[in-house]
């Protein structure tokens, strides 16, 4: 699985009394709720929606479980808000994304949402919404009704279309894609949405590599434009090459043990050391020499990593206008670059324009003869499509960068984003 990082940060806002936003960090499962509803609804909707989610969520971790979750949690909140006429009334938007583990070896993102807080991916400095907006002006937008701009300050831009925990039942959108090594997902409420446009979103998440940082960053810019309701940020990155590698050593300077702080439990959350040499004595000791030898290892041993995964993948790409298979990945991986292991006499006038960017960008796979099967997948298929008999290769279809879940209910508001 690939290694994830995340950061996250909420915040009442300038003009808010309290913060009806929650968030839910629970790798693999990160998602945003921003509550609505008199007195004290809004809270309770977003953090109930949040802690059936994750429950349910954990006790099965799979897609279809995480549409289960979403009902449940619609299901619990309806349930209270009958109950309760301090309540009543009450629902949330809700975003969430997980991440799930293929049996190829490969990984999905799964994205649902409903009401008006996004999911968006940074792909290549890239910002890409991936969720749709269930709102009032959005409708009117996608009627061409009014322009994308009139929506920001349309008086009607809060009422929602649909939310969770105002009706008995919910379809979200369901979203799907392939996440790749230095994608960056943001999860956010509209309170940073209404604060900053896309482009400045965008920005800010190039400029900051950790996680964390970012997300109080996107915060306290939305606080600074006037944070005119409760902003909420989860961010998750994708394999990012750490900048900030720390050597974990446990050896508590006498300044630590002085102040009477526990150096271990720092060290734990990856805080940088000050390995101090004791004062008076000499610097060059056996512990010097192991720390030494120590580092070298660890040198040696993450080059050999290196070298081990970007030779553990192949990828079919385009070398001109023909079809080859290197192995490697499309990224070169620090000096690690990928090599042409077989030259294929399929052609990109042999295969359907649709497979053509995949191509591109590198179509990964685990084997060599995954990709060699992937190429002749993709033959037959364009064969097919021709109306032509097909050539002696297998019929399965080849695994594309992106993939669509089948709606479950005719309701269902399923559809394939298109990632670059
Ligand atoms: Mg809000």
């Amino acid at each position: 699985m690939m290694q994830l990082r995340w950061g996250s940060a909420t915040d009442v806002g300038m003009v808010r009394d309290i913060n009806q936003d929650n968030l839910l960090v629970a790798e693999p499962l990160f998602a945003v709720a921003d509550g609505m509803g008199g007195h004290q609804g809004g809270e309770v909707a977003s953090a109930t929606a949040l802690e059936i989610l994750e429950r349910t969520f954990r006790e099965s971790a799979t897609k279809e479980e995480l549409l289960e979750a979403v009902r449940r949690a619609n299901a619990k909140v309806w349930d209270r808000a009958q109950l309760d006429d301090n309540l009543h009334g009450m629902g949330t938007t809700l975003t969430a994304a997980a991440v799930f583990s293929l049996e190829d070896g490969g990984e999905v993102v799964a994205v649902v949402n409903i009401g008006d807080s996004r999911t968006y991916l940074l792909r290549d400095g890239e910002l890409i919404q991936l969720t749709t907006d269930h709102s009032f002006v959005e409708e009117m937008v996608r009627a061409g009704e009014i322009s994308a701009e009139e929506a920001e300050s349309h008086p009607k831009r809060n009422i929602l279309t649909r939310a969770l925990g105002v009706e008995p039942t919910v379809e979200p959108q369901v979203e799907e894609m392939t996440p790749r090594p230095g994608d960056r997902l943001l999860l956010c409420s509209d309170g940073l949405i209404r604060e900053l446009n896309d482009n400045q979103i965008a920005a800010h998440l190039r400029k900051l590599k950790d996680p964390d940082e970012a997300a109080k960053e996107l915060v306290a810019q939305a606080k600074a434009h006037g944070g005119h309701d409760n902003i909420t940020v989860v961010i998750v990155d994708f394999d990012v090459e750490s900048e900030d590698v720390t050597v974990h050593i446990d050896v508590p300077s006498k300044d630590d043990k002085r102040k009477g702080t526990n150096a271990q439990a720092d060290y734990g959350r990856g805080n940088k050391i000050r390995p101090s040499a004791p004062r008076g004595r000499n610097p060059v000791t056996l512990r010097v020499i192991v720390f030494i030898f120590a580092v070298v290892a660890l040198v040696g041993v993450g080059m050999m990593s290196v070298v081990w995964y970007a030779r553990s993948s192949y990828f079919v790409g385009l070398e001109g206008e023909q079809l080859v298979i290197y192995q490697g990945r499309p990224e070169p991986v620090l000096w690690y670059e990928a090599t042409i292991v077989q030259r294929t006499n399929v052609l990109t006038s042999d295969v359907l324009p649709s497979a053509l960017p995949t191509l591109r960008d590198g179509a990964l796979q685990s084997s060599l003869q995954q990709a060699q099967t992937y190429v002749e997948n993709l033959k037959s298929e364009a064969d097919e499509a021709r109306g032509e008999q097909p050539s002696d290769v297998p019929t399965t279809t080849p695994t594309t960068a992106l993939t669509t879940t089948p709606p479950n209910e005719s309701t269902s508001t399923t559809t394939t984003t298109a990632v670059p």
